[in-house]
């Protein structure tokens, strides 16, 4: 499948740290928490530092813009695991700077929106949340799924912070109900419309 990027981007500031031309399909999402109420502009300069060494594919401002950091056809830098980066679409989110890290509701519907258009773009009608590492990491998925996958499984680290971890079943299930769902929403729309680019790009 061609790979493409979200027409949701507001924009765009594109990271060397990465691995160019990701080997390995996308079947994963990862979401992070950033761990500061950061603006577009703070997210795209932060990443694109070389001596950063990290990246992600989006990031989702504090005001619910979303930047582009590293291209889908690349995997991102961001965590702490090659093989997951590798097949992830990597989403670092603006956050609280304290547990349990809560995202600001613009944040959180947006991040729902861009992993419907993530997994419509590359052919996933469902988005799956095991809560559970050795499940997910070990389950292979259909073709028309996609698994979501967290910083912590991967790191002694919190990311992505207790609100969101608690908020994956909800996300799995906003995203899943959205791409079986038939409306005329602007957000349908634009997701529909960036399919047909993708289709035209081949
Ligand atoms: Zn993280």
């Amino acid at each position: 499948m061609a790979y493409s990027n979200s027409l949701l981007v507001d924009y765009k500031k594109i990271s060397p740290n990465k691995y160019v031309n990701r080997k390995h399909a996308i079947d994963r999402i990862t979401p992070h928490c950033i761990v500061g109420q950061w603006d577009a502009k703070t997210i795209g300069d932060e990443f694109a530092r070389t001596s950063k060494g990290a990246s992600c594919n989006y990031a989702i401002a504090k005001d619910g813009r979303v930047v582009l950091v590293v291209e889908e056809k690349d995997g991102s830098w961001c965590s702490s695991s090659e093989s997951n980066d590798r097949r992830a679409v990597t989403i670092e989110c603006a956050s609280d700077t304290t547990h349990p890290y809560a995202f600001r509701p613009e944040v959180y519907e947006k991040l729902i929106k861009l992993c419907a258009d993530i997994c419509k773009r590359n052919g996933k009608t469902r988005l799956l949340w095991f809560g559970s590492k050795t499940q997910a990491l070990n389950y292979t998925p259909k073709s028309n799924e996609m698994v979501i996958t967290v910083h912590r499984w991967f790191a002694n680290k919190a990311c992505p912070g207790d609100w969101l971890y608690n908020r994956l079943g909800d996300l799995a299930a906003k995203v899943t109900n959205l791409l079986n769902t038939k409306s005329n929403t602007k957000e349908d729309n634009e997701v529909t419309a960036s399919i047909n680019i993708t289709v035209n790009g081949k």
